[in-house]
Protein backbone atom coordinates (compact mmCIF):
# COMPACT_ATOMS: atom_id res chain seq x y z
CA UNK A 1 0.00 0.00 0.00
CA UNK A 2 1.38 3.87 -0.79
CA UNK A 3 1.44 5.88 2.10
CA UNK A 4 -1.03 8.18 2.39
CA UNK A 5 -1.01 11.56 1.36
CA UNK A 6 -1.92 13.78 4.21
CA UNK A 7 -4.72 16.68 3.66
CA UNK A 8 -6.07 19.48 5.47
CA UNK A 9 -9.98 17.44 5.50
CA UNK A 10 -9.22 14.57 7.31
CA UNK A 11 -7.23 12.82 9.33
CA UNK A 12 -4.23 10.61 7.97
CA UNK A 13 -4.99 8.23 10.40
CA UNK A 14 -8.19 7.26 9.23
CA UNK A 15 -9.06 5.88 5.41
CA UNK A 16 -12.34 7.04 3.80
CA UNK A 17 -14.38 3.87 4.86
CA UNK A 18 -13.33 4.76 8.63
CA UNK A 19 -10.92 2.18 8.76
CA UNK A 20 -7.49 2.96 10.91
CA UNK A 21 -4.20 3.47 8.50
CA UNK A 22 -1.85 2.50 10.19
CA UNK A 23 1.30 4.81 10.52
CA UNK A 24 5.39 3.86 10.27
CA UNK A 25 7.07 6.93 10.59
CA UNK A 26 10.71 6.42 8.96
CA UNK A 27 13.61 6.95 10.73
CA UNK A 28 15.31 10.20 11.53
CA UNK A 29 18.19 11.41 13.02
CA UNK A 30 19.85 14.82 13.77
CA UNK A 31 20.11 17.19 16.59
CA UNK A 32 16.35 17.56 18.11
CA UNK A 33 16.03 14.05 17.63
CA UNK A 34 19.18 13.25 19.43
CA UNK A 35 18.35 15.41 22.62
CA UNK A 36 14.51 14.37 22.72
CA UNK A 37 16.22 11.03 23.36
CA UNK A 38 18.76 12.11 25.95
CA UNK A 39 15.53 13.46 27.82
CA UNK A 40 13.65 11.06 27.07
CA UNK A 41 15.91 8.67 28.27
CA UNK A 42 16.43 10.15 31.51
CA UNK A 43 12.68 10.99 32.27
CA UNK A 44 12.31 7.21 32.05
CA UNK A 45 15.16 6.39 34.09
CA UNK A 46 13.45 8.74 37.32
CA UNK A 47 10.13 7.07 36.50
CA UNK A 48 11.59 3.91 37.12
CA UNK A 49 13.74 4.43 39.86
CA UNK A 50 12.13 7.16 41.94
CA UNK A 51 9.45 4.58 43.73
CA UNK A 52 12.96 2.78 44.68
CA UNK A 53 15.57 5.67 45.54
CA UNK A 54 14.84 6.26 49.16
CA UNK A 55 15.20 10.14 51.17
CA UNK A 56 14.82 10.07 55.00
CA UNK A 57 13.69 6.44 55.03
CA UNK A 58 11.11 6.70 52.79
CA UNK A 59 10.60 6.21 48.96
CA UNK A 60 11.10 9.36 47.10
CA UNK A 61 8.06 9.95 45.80
CA UNK A 62 5.29 8.15 47.75
CA UNK A 63 1.19 8.84 47.23
CA UNK A 64 0.66 6.76 50.29
CA UNK A 65 -2.97 7.09 49.62
CA UNK A 66 -4.34 4.09 52.16
CA UNK A 67 -2.28 5.47 55.08
CA UNK A 68 -3.21 9.28 54.12
CA UNK A 69 -0.22 10.91 53.79
CA UNK A 70 2.39 12.22 51.08
CA UNK A 71 6.56 11.97 50.83
CA UNK A 72 8.33 13.77 48.56
CA UNK A 73 11.87 13.91 48.75
CA UNK A 74 12.02 13.92 52.22
CA UNK A 75 9.16 15.93 53.16
CA UNK A 76 6.15 14.74 54.37
CA UNK A 77 2.54 15.28 54.01
CA UNK A 78 -0.40 14.20 55.90
CA UNK A 79 -4.16 14.18 54.29
CA UNK A 80 -4.80 17.00 55.72
CA UNK A 81 -2.13 19.05 54.39
CA UNK A 82 -3.53 18.31 50.81
CA UNK A 83 -4.75 21.98 50.52
CA UNK A 84 -1.31 22.58 49.64
CA UNK A 85 -1.54 21.14 46.14
CA UNK A 86 -4.39 23.39 45.15
CA UNK A 87 -1.08 26.28 44.93
CA UNK A 88 1.21 23.40 43.22
CA UNK A 89 -1.28 22.47 40.95
CA UNK A 90 -2.57 26.12 39.63
CA UNK A 91 1.22 27.46 39.76
CA UNK A 92 2.37 24.22 37.44
CA UNK A 93 -0.80 24.22 35.37
CA UNK A 94 0.20 27.98 34.64
CA UNK A 95 3.68 27.50 34.53
CA UNK A 96 2.27 24.73 31.33
CA UNK A 97 0.05 27.32 29.77
CA UNK A 98 3.19 30.29 30.01
CA UNK A 99 5.42 28.12 28.19
CA UNK A 100 2.61 26.72 25.94
CA UNK A 101 2.46 30.40 24.88
CA UNK A 102 5.83 31.08 24.39
CA UNK A 103 7.05 27.62 22.56
CA UNK A 104 4.21 25.59 22.14
CA UNK A 105 3.50 22.08 22.49
CA UNK A 106 7.18 21.59 23.71
CA UNK A 107 5.66 19.30 26.66
CA UNK A 108 3.85 17.20 24.34
CA UNK A 109 7.18 16.54 22.20
CA UNK A 110 9.73 16.34 24.95
CA UNK A 111 8.03 15.47 27.89
CA UNK A 112 4.50 13.98 28.09
CA UNK A 113 4.43 9.98 28.68
CA UNK A 114 2.48 8.88 26.08
CA UNK A 115 5.37 10.70 23.60
CA UNK A 116 8.53 8.98 25.55
CA UNK A 117 7.18 5.98 25.99
CA UNK A 118 6.00 5.35 22.13
CA UNK A 119 9.51 7.10 20.48
CA UNK A 120 11.49 6.06 22.55
CA UNK A 121 10.80 2.64 23.57
CA UNK A 122 7.51 0.87 21.72
CA UNK A 123 9.18 2.31 18.25
CA UNK A 124 12.73 1.17 19.46
CA UNK A 125 11.40 -2.14 20.37
CA UNK A 126 9.43 -1.98 16.41
CA UNK A 127 12.70 -0.73 14.61
CA UNK A 128 14.69 -3.61 16.29
CA UNK A 129 12.31 -6.34 15.06
CA UNK A 130 10.57 -5.12 11.98
CA UNK A 131 13.12 -2.86 10.29
CA UNK A 132 12.75 0.56 9.04
CA UNK A 133 9.56 1.99 7.53
CA UNK A 134 9.50 0.37 4.91
CA UNK A 135 10.47 -3.25 5.65
CA UNK A 136 7.65 -2.85 8.70
CA UNK A 137 5.42 -1.91 5.60
CA UNK A 138 5.97 -4.78 3.33
CA UNK A 139 5.63 -6.68 6.81
CA UNK A 140 2.18 -5.78 7.54
CA UNK A 141 1.09 -6.72 3.69
CA UNK A 142 2.85 -9.75 3.86
CA UNK A 143 0.45 -13.31 4.30
CA UNK A 144 1.26 -14.81 7.84
CA UNK A 145 4.05 -16.91 7.23
CA UNK A 146 5.68 -18.27 10.39
CA UNK A 147 8.26 -16.33 10.31
CA UNK A 148 6.33 -13.03 10.55
CA UNK A 149 3.85 -14.61 13.33
CA UNK A 150 6.92 -15.24 15.62
CA UNK A 151 8.12 -11.32 14.98
CA UNK A 152 5.02 -10.03 15.61
CA UNK A 153 4.86 -12.42 18.52
CA UNK A 154 8.04 -11.21 19.94
CA UNK A 155 6.97 -7.97 19.45
CA UNK A 156 3.61 -7.86 21.07
CA UNK A 157 5.18 -10.21 24.31
CA UNK A 158 7.30 -7.13 24.59
CA UNK A 159 4.84 -4.68 24.60
CA UNK A 160 2.77 -5.99 26.77
CA UNK A 161 5.50 -7.16 29.67
CA UNK A 162 6.73 -2.89 28.61
CA UNK A 163 3.41 -2.09 29.56
CA UNK A 164 2.89 -4.30 32.52
CA UNK A 165 6.59 -3.28 33.88
CA UNK A 166 5.00 0.70 33.34
CA UNK A 167 1.71 -0.20 34.83
CA UNK A 168 3.49 -1.30 38.25
CA UNK A 169 5.58 0.64 38.72
CA UNK A 170 2.70 3.62 38.24
CA UNK A 171 0.98 1.27 41.01
CA UNK A 172 4.37 1.51 43.37
CA UNK A 173 3.94 4.91 43.78
CA UNK A 174 0.68 4.68 45.41
CA UNK A 175 1.54 1.66 47.83
CA UNK A 176 5.45 1.50 47.46
CA UNK A 177 7.88 -1.00 45.51
CA UNK A 178 8.25 -3.48 48.64
CA UNK A 179 4.64 -3.75 49.77
CA UNK A 180 3.66 -3.99 45.73
CA UNK A 181 6.12 -6.91 45.56
CA UNK A 182 4.94 -8.57 48.46
CA UNK A 183 1.88 -8.43 46.89
CA UNK A 184 2.96 -9.81 43.72
CA UNK A 185 3.82 -12.85 45.50
CA UNK A 186 0.67 -13.84 47.21
CA UNK A 187 -2.49 -14.53 46.06
CA UNK A 188 -4.48 -11.89 44.13
CA UNK A 189 -7.68 -12.29 46.15
CA UNK A 190 -5.84 -10.94 48.88
CA UNK A 191 -6.15 -7.46 46.97
CA UNK A 192 -8.80 -7.89 44.37
CA UNK A 193 -9.20 -4.37 43.51
CA UNK A 194 -5.54 -3.17 43.04
CA UNK A 195 -5.19 -6.46 41.07
CA UNK A 196 -7.77 -5.67 38.72
CA UNK A 197 -6.44 -2.11 38.36
CA UNK A 198 -3.15 -3.21 37.19
CA UNK A 199 -4.29 -6.23 35.02
CA UNK A 200 -6.68 -3.44 33.74
CA UNK A 201 -4.03 -0.57 33.14
CA UNK A 202 -1.59 -3.39 31.39
CA UNK A 203 -3.98 -4.40 29.19
CA UNK A 204 -4.66 -0.79 28.40
CA UNK A 205 -1.03 0.15 28.17
CA UNK A 206 -0.44 -2.30 25.59
CA UNK A 207 -3.63 -1.94 23.18
CA UNK A 208 -2.18 2.01 23.61
CA UNK A 209 1.73 0.57 22.72
CA UNK A 210 0.07 -2.01 19.72
CA UNK A 211 -2.51 -0.02 18.47
CA UNK A 212 -4.04 3.05 19.49
CA UNK A 213 -0.46 4.96 19.27
CA UNK A 214 -0.40 8.72 17.41
CA UNK A 215 -4.78 8.51 18.00
CA UNK A 216 -4.35 9.32 21.55
CA UNK A 217 -2.75 13.11 20.93
CA UNK A 218 -5.27 13.38 18.09
CA UNK A 219 -8.58 12.26 19.35
CA UNK A 220 -8.48 11.62 23.22
CA UNK A 221 -5.89 13.90 24.85
CA UNK A 222 -7.88 17.01 26.29
CA UNK A 223 -4.71 19.23 25.67
CA UNK A 224 -3.95 18.74 22.75
CA UNK A 225 -7.40 20.61 22.21
CA UNK A 226 -6.05 23.17 24.52
CA UNK A 227 -3.54 24.35 21.70
CA UNK A 228 -5.36 26.32 20.05
CA UNK A 229 -6.65 28.81 22.74
CA UNK A 230 -3.02 28.74 24.53
CA UNK A 231 -1.26 29.17 20.72
CA UNK A 232 -1.13 32.98 18.85
CA UNK A 233 0.59 33.94 16.01
CA UNK A 234 3.77 35.35 18.17
CA UNK A 235 4.46 31.85 19.78
CA UNK A 236 7.10 29.76 18.89
CA UNK A 237 5.92 26.48 17.29
CA UNK A 238 7.65 24.12 14.25
CA UNK A 239 6.85 25.73 11.37
CA UNK A 240 7.53 25.76 7.14
CA UNK A 241 8.79 28.95 5.63
CA UNK A 242 6.62 29.20 2.76
CA UNK A 243 7.95 32.49 1.48
CA UNK A 244 11.27 30.03 1.37
CA UNK A 245 10.21 26.99 0.13
CA UNK A 246 7.36 28.07 -2.38
CA UNK A 247 6.82 27.20 -5.07
CA UNK A 248 7.96 23.53 -4.84
CA UNK A 249 9.91 21.53 -6.88
CA UNK A 250 12.48 19.12 -8.17
CA UNK A 251 16.06 20.64 -7.53
CA UNK A 252 17.51 22.39 -10.74
CA UNK A 253 13.78 24.06 -11.78
CA UNK A 254 13.25 27.51 -11.00
CA UNK A 255 11.55 27.16 -7.97
CA UNK A 256 11.15 27.76 -3.80
CA UNK A 257 13.80 25.45 -1.36
CA UNK A 258 11.63 22.60 -1.01
CA UNK A 259 12.39 20.17 -3.22
CA UNK A 260 8.97 18.05 -3.09
CA UNK A 261 10.73 14.60 -1.30
CA UNK A 262 8.01 14.54 1.50
CA UNK A 263 10.51 13.44 4.22
CA UNK A 264 9.05 15.64 6.83
CA UNK A 265 5.81 14.19 5.90
CA UNK A 266 7.49 10.41 6.12
CA UNK A 267 8.85 11.28 9.72
CA UNK A 268 5.96 12.82 11.28
CA UNK A 269 4.24 10.57 14.01
CA UNK A 270 0.94 11.78 13.79
CA UNK A 271 1.26 11.75 9.74
CA UNK A 272 0.88 15.05 9.11
CA UNK A 273 2.19 17.59 6.07
CA UNK A 274 3.42 20.97 8.10
CA UNK A 275 3.74 22.14 5.02
CA UNK A 276 0.04 23.00 5.31
CA UNK A 277 0.27 25.25 8.41
CA UNK A 278 0.19 24.86 12.12
CA UNK A 279 -1.90 21.87 12.89
CA UNK A 280 -3.56 20.34 15.94
CA UNK A 281 -2.52 17.01 15.14
CA UNK A 282 0.94 18.50 15.59
CA UNK A 283 3.10 17.57 18.72
CA UNK A 284 5.97 19.47 18.22
CA UNK A 285 8.65 16.74 18.06
CA UNK A 286 10.77 18.01 15.72
CA UNK A 287 11.29 15.04 13.45
CA UNK A 288 10.15 17.04 10.43
CA UNK A 289 12.63 19.81 11.27
CA UNK A 290 15.69 17.11 11.63
CA UNK A 291 14.63 15.45 8.51
CA UNK A 292 14.06 18.92 6.37
CA UNK A 293 17.64 19.70 7.62
CA UNK A 294 19.43 16.50 6.57
CA UNK A 295 17.80 17.48 3.08
CA UNK A 296 18.78 21.10 3.12
CA UNK A 297 22.26 20.18 4.22
CA UNK A 298 22.45 17.45 0.99
CA UNK A 299 21.55 20.18 -0.91
CA UNK A 300 23.79 22.58 0.30
CA UNK A 301 21.51 25.21 0.99
CA UNK A 302 20.51 26.85 4.58
CA UNK A 303 18.94 24.49 7.19
CA UNK A 304 15.76 26.03 8.57
CA UNK A 305 13.51 25.96 6.01
CA UNK A 306 11.07 23.70 8.91
CA UNK A 307 12.47 25.82 11.96
CA UNK A 308 11.36 27.07 15.17
CA UNK A 309 9.51 30.35 14.59
CA UNK A 310 6.36 32.37 15.23
CA UNK A 311 3.66 32.02 12.62
CA UNK A 312 4.12 36.38 12.34
CA UNK A 313 7.61 35.92 11.39
CA UNK A 314 6.79 32.90 9.21
CA UNK A 315 4.28 35.30 7.42
CA UNK A 316 7.33 38.49 7.57
CA UNK A 317 5.42 40.27 10.40
CA UNK A 318 7.04 41.98 13.34
CA UNK A 319 7.77 39.11 16.41
CA UNK A 320 6.14 40.29 19.79
CA UNK A 321 7.85 38.53 22.55
CA UNK A 322 5.55 39.75 25.82
CA UNK A 323 1.96 39.61 25.02
CA UNK A 324 -1.11 40.55 27.75
CA UNK A 325 -1.46 36.34 27.38
CA UNK A 326 2.17 36.04 28.64
CA UNK A 327 2.04 38.00 31.50
CA UNK A 328 -1.14 36.73 32.64
CA UNK A 329 0.27 33.15 32.35
CA UNK A 330 2.98 33.97 34.11
CA UNK A 331 1.73 36.03 37.12
CA UNK A 332 -0.57 33.28 38.14
CA UNK A 333 2.39 30.69 37.67
CA UNK A 334 4.57 32.96 40.12
CA UNK A 335 1.72 33.34 41.93
CA UNK A 336 0.59 30.06 42.84
CA UNK A 337 4.28 28.56 43.32
CA UNK A 338 5.28 31.60 45.97
CA UNK A 339 2.28 30.54 47.43
CA UNK A 340 3.00 26.70 47.89
CA UNK A 341 6.35 27.57 48.87
CA UNK A 342 5.54 30.42 51.36
CA UNK A 343 2.76 27.24 52.41
CA UNK A 344 4.79 24.84 52.57
CA UNK A 345 7.37 26.71 54.65
CA UNK A 346 4.93 26.85 57.51
CA UNK A 347 3.61 23.58 57.88
CA UNK A 348 4.02 22.18 61.16
CA UNK A 349 6.39 19.60 61.74
CA UNK A 350 3.42 17.89 63.86
CA UNK A 351 -0.24 17.18 63.30
CA UNK A 352 -2.76 17.60 66.29
CA UNK A 353 -6.70 17.33 66.07
CA UNK A 354 -8.64 17.23 69.19
CA UNK A 355 -12.32 16.02 69.20
CA UNK A 356 -14.48 15.87 71.60
CA UNK A 357 -15.82 12.05 72.36
CA UNK A 358 -19.40 11.28 71.12
CA UNK A 359 -22.08 11.10 73.68
CA UNK A 360 -22.86 13.71 76.55
CA UNK A 361 -20.44 16.60 76.40
CA UNK A 362 -19.98 16.83 79.60
CA UNK A 363 -20.55 14.16 82.62
CA UNK A 364 -20.69 14.89 86.10
CA UNK A 365 -19.54 12.08 88.58
CA UNK A 366 -18.43 11.98 92.12
CA UNK A 367 -18.01 16.09 92.86
CA UNK A 368 -16.35 16.25 89.30
CA UNK A 369 -17.17 17.75 85.69
CA UNK A 370 -15.42 15.43 83.41
CA UNK A 371 -14.72 16.06 79.69
CA UNK A 372 -13.83 13.06 77.13
CA UNK A 373 -11.54 14.12 73.75
CA UNK A 374 -9.95 12.21 70.93
CA UNK A 375 -6.08 13.61 70.02
CA UNK A 376 -5.17 12.68 66.98
CA UNK A 377 -1.29 12.79 66.92
CA UNK A 378 1.20 12.79 63.98
CA UNK A 379 4.65 13.25 63.29
CA UNK A 380 5.62 14.60 59.64
CA UNK A 381 9.67 15.02 60.61
CA UNK A 382 12.31 12.84 59.10
CA UNK A 383 12.82 10.78 61.70
CA UNK A 384 11.96 9.25 64.91
CA UNK A 385 10.77 12.07 67.35
CA UNK A 386 9.33 11.84 71.25
CA UNK A 387 6.59 14.57 72.21
CA UNK A 388 4.48 14.73 74.98
CA UNK A 389 1.01 16.36 75.01
CA UNK A 390 -0.23 19.23 77.97
CA UNK A 391 -2.77 21.16 78.84
CA UNK A 392 -3.18 24.57 79.73
CA UNK A 393 -6.92 25.98 81.37
CA UNK A 394 -6.96 29.24 83.64
CA UNK A 395 -9.20 26.89 86.80
CA UNK A 396 -8.69 25.49 89.35
CA UNK A 397 -7.96 21.56 90.06
CA UNK A 398 -7.80 21.37 86.19
CA UNK A 399 -6.43 17.24 85.88
CA UNK A 400 -5.56 15.74 82.42
CA UNK A 401 -4.99 12.13 81.85
CA UNK A 402 -5.03 9.76 78.46
CA UNK A 403 -2.31 10.98 76.62
CA UNK A 404 -1.09 13.18 78.98
CA UNK A 405 0.41 10.42 81.20
CA UNK A 406 3.54 10.29 79.12
CA UNK A 407 6.05 10.86 76.05
CA UNK A 408 4.92 9.39 73.15
CA UNK A 409 6.95 7.89 70.27
CA UNK A 410 6.14 8.48 66.50
CA UNK A 411 8.07 7.23 63.87
CA UNK A 412 7.84 10.07 60.33
CA UNK A 413 4.60 9.57 59.23
CA UNK A 414 3.26 7.75 61.86
CA UNK A 415 0.30 8.71 63.37
CA UNK A 416 -1.31 7.99 66.73
CA UNK A 417 -5.46 8.47 68.61
CA UNK A 418 -5.25 8.26 71.70
CA UNK A 419 -8.33 10.00 74.58
CA UNK A 420 -8.09 12.60 76.08
CA UNK A 421 -9.65 12.92 79.41
CA UNK A 422 -10.27 16.48 81.39
CA UNK A 423 -11.54 16.52 85.18
CA UNK A 424 -12.57 19.66 86.96
CA UNK A 425 -13.60 19.73 90.44
CA UNK A 426 -17.71 20.70 90.45
CA UNK A 427 -17.26 23.34 92.75
CA UNK A 428 -14.15 25.37 90.80
CA UNK A 429 -16.00 25.36 88.20
CA UNK A 430 -17.84 28.72 87.31
CA UNK A 431 -18.63 28.21 83.55
CA UNK A 432 -17.15 26.70 80.23
CA UNK A 433 -13.77 27.69 79.71
CA UNK A 434 -11.06 27.52 76.89
CA UNK A 435 -8.43 24.47 77.41
CA UNK A 436 -5.13 24.91 75.45
CA UNK A 437 -3.64 21.43 74.13
CA UNK A 438 0.39 21.40 73.00
CA UNK A 439 2.41 19.33 71.61
CA UNK A 440 6.09 19.54 72.93
CA UNK A 441 9.41 17.75 71.36
CA UNK A 442 12.27 16.60 73.12
CA UNK A 443 13.98 20.32 73.72
CA UNK A 444 10.95 21.58 75.19
CA UNK A 445 9.31 23.44 72.40
CA UNK A 446 5.81 24.14 71.79
CA UNK A 447 5.32 22.53 67.88
CA UNK A 448 1.85 23.22 67.65
CA UNK A 449 -1.29 23.38 69.90
CA UNK A 450 -4.95 23.57 69.76
CA UNK A 451 -7.56 25.03 71.89
CA UNK A 452 -10.95 23.14 73.03
CA UNK A 453 -13.65 24.25 75.06
CA UNK A 454 -14.23 23.00 78.35
CA UNK A 455 -18.14 22.32 79.35
CA UNK A 456 -20.44 22.05 81.98
CA UNK A 457 -23.62 23.07 83.45
CA UNK A 458 -25.06 26.28 83.23
CA UNK A 459 -23.46 28.90 86.55
CA UNK A 460 -25.10 31.98 86.97
CA UNK A 461 -22.31 34.70 86.88
CA UNK A 462 -20.03 32.04 84.63
CA UNK A 463 -19.99 31.64 80.18
CA UNK A 464 -22.40 29.52 78.94
S1 LIG B 1 11.63 17.67 3.90
FE1 LIG B 1 11.93 19.82 3.40
S2 LIG B 1 12.36 19.77 1.21
FE2 LIG B 1 11.47 17.81 1.68
S3 LIG B 1 9.29 18.10 1.33
FE3 LIG B 1 9.64 18.56 3.48
S4 LIG B 1 9.93 20.75 3.50
FE4 LIG B 1 10.20 20.14 1.38
S1 LIG C 1 4.65 18.16 12.00
FE1 LIG C 1 6.79 17.90 12.61
S2 LIG C 1 6.85 18.55 14.74
FE2 LIG C 1 4.70 18.24 14.21
S3 LIG C 1 4.30 16.14 14.85
FE3 LIG C 1 4.86 16.05 12.69
S4 LIG C 1 7.06 15.69 12.70
FE4 LIG C 1 6.51 16.32 14.75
Amino acid sequence: MKPKVPTLDSVTTINEDGSRYFLHPADVRGFWTRWRRVVGYGLLILFFALPHVRVGGEPAIFLDLGGRKFHFFGMTLMFQDLWLLFFLITGVGFGLFFVTAIVGRVWCGWTCPQTVFLDHVVRRIERLLEGDAPSRRRLDEMPWTVGKIVRRGVKHVLFFVFAWVVAHTFVSYFVSAPVLWGMMWRSPAENWGLFLFVVGMSVALYVDFAWFREQFCIVLCPYGRFQSALVDENTIVVGYDERRGEPRGKPGSVTGDCIDCRRCVQVCPTGIDIRHGLQMECIGCEACIDACDEVMERLGRPKGLIRHDSLSRFAGREWKFFRPRVYLYLFFAVVGMVAFVVAIGNVKPVTLFVTRMQGAPYIRDGGMIRNQFLVRLGNKKGEMEKYWVRVKGEVEGLVASGVTSGGIELRRGEEIVEPLVLIVPDEAFRGNFAVEVEVVDGDGKVVQKREVPFLGPYRSGGKK
